[in-house]
């Protein structure tokens, strides 16, 4: 075949970090979790769309019911009318996800992605509380619009947004990050510092496992003790789940781990499975401040994603096999990568579930074993404040061959860099 001219994407695409230029290719179809390029090159997925492809690419079960739905002109734009496929799904969701872990929430659409649902949550919490600040984590990610930046813990995202809309109140709270003790004094005295003009925030938000902050994972103790702290002092807390939620560190909500019941979940990426745009708002019945009308948007309601996600939750999500293999799986990675760290200086590991990071004391490595994966044919990104951790996102379904091949293939690309 003749040599693609690639040439469009750098005459018009802007400079903005893009995965096109990243990866150096052009791709153009996926099954499962396999990419294929343009030139026929297939590669090995441990990126999963950041999360947004849980059930892999063109996942058959969620295919199929997209194609029949489509096959006999379900609705694709709905707004926010009733629709059968906007019924079922709210019925999958209460029956798979919301009974079986005694969870009563109700749940808003609150437009197509992630940071759409992260609006909507600092919108309710300031609407129910009467305040206005909100408490956020250093190295937090929760989106791109202007209140979700403003409770993004990462300057580098923020800079020449001007002044944030949301008065944030930053958290470099050790303990997030693999601390010895359980110590909440700190942070209480934060909180308690009224004389310096701090107000009491309306809600502290939160992940339970930081994905785009480099892979940093909030121990079960610390959840609690923050949920402790919030309902002590009527904060609510918000668990940010766009990223973690959706089985990716084994049960489908990340929080499940602690056993805290957040007053306020978002959800997004993989919860339409199939890699549509589908987001949730979940919050405590009694939060709802919500007049008719008062949080609107044209896309809300994604029929079509309604009935990928229907098909995900009533096959994957009516039992427990998906949580048990992903916490095997998750354990596989470990295993690997803790070899790796042992055998190397300057590297450590850590994560929950599918969402492993290979951390490297100088960054550089990082993204070097990242482009020596892509060259041997395997996708996977780093994250953190400076790009210094490798960051294993792959399919829940993904098979242990095709798990193990990814990783002999960043053994040997660590190995390379490292020795
Ligand atoms: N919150 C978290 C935790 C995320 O990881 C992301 C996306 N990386 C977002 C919010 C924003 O989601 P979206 O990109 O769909 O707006």
């Amino acid at each position: 075949s003749s040599t693609p001219d690639n040439s469009v994407f750098t005459n018009l695409e802007s400079e903005v970090r893009s995965y096109s230029r990243t990866w150096p290719t052009v791709f153009s179809s996926a099954s499962g979790s396999w990419l294929r390029a343009e030139d026929g090159t297939e590669y090995l997925d441990f990126f999963a769309g950041a999360g947004a492809l849980n059930y892999g690419h063109n996942n058959p079960v969620l295919k199929s019911a997209l194609l029949d739905y489509v096959a006999s002109d379900g609705i694709t734009h709905g707004l926010d009318m009733s629709t059968v496929a906007k019924r079922e799904f709210l019925h999958s969701f209460r029956r798979n996800i919301l009974e079986p872990r005694g969870l009563d929430y109700k749940v808003q659409f609150p437009g197509p992605t992630g940071t759409n649902s992260v609006e909507a949550a600092l919108k309710l919490a300031r609407k129910v509380t009467g305040r206005e600040s909100i408490v956020n984590f250093t190295n937090a990610f929760h989106g791109m619009t202007l209140g979700a930046l403003s409770v993004t813990g990462n300057s580098m995202k923020r800079a020449g947004a001007g002044v944030p809309l949301v008065h944030a109140t930053p958290m470099p709270f050790d303990n997030y990050f693999d601390g010895a003790t359980e110590d909440f004094h700190w942070f209480e005295r934060v909180l308690d510092d009224s004389g310096s003009g701090l107000n009491r925030p309306a809600a502290v938000i939160v992940e339970t496992v930081q994905g785009e902050g480099g892979v940093n994972v909030a121990r079960p103790e610390w959840l609690r003790g923050l949920a402790a702290l919030c309902a002590d002092r009527q904060i609510l807390l918000i668990v940010d789940d766009v990223q973690m939620g959706c089985g990716r560190t084994g049960p489908f909500f990340s929080f499940e781990v602690a056993g805290i019941t957040p007053d306020i979940v978002t959800l997004s990426k993989s919860i339409g499975g199939y890699g549509l745009p589908m987001a949730l708002t979940l919050f405590k019945p009694e939060l709802d401040v919500w007049s008719p009308g008062e949080h609107n948007g044209t896309f809300r309601g994604n029929n079509p994603a309604f009935v990928t996600a229907t098909a995900a939750l009533d096959h994957y999500w009516s039992g427990d096999a998906l949580q048990r293999s992903t916490l095997a799986k998750g354990q596989r990675i470990h295993q690997i990568f803790a070899n790796l760290s042992d055998q190397f200086d300057g590297v450590s590991t850590r994560g929950r579930g599918l969402v492993q990071g290979l951390v490297f004391d100088d960054p550089g490595k990082a993204v070097k074993v990242c482009g020596l994966a892509f060259d041997e044919g395997l996708l996977a990104e780093t994250s953190g404040p400076s790009d210094e951790v490798v960051k294993l996102l792959p399919p829940l379904t993904i098979t242990d061959d095709e798990l193990d091949h990814g990783l002999s293939i960043l053994a040997e690309a660590t190995a390379k860099i490292c020795a």
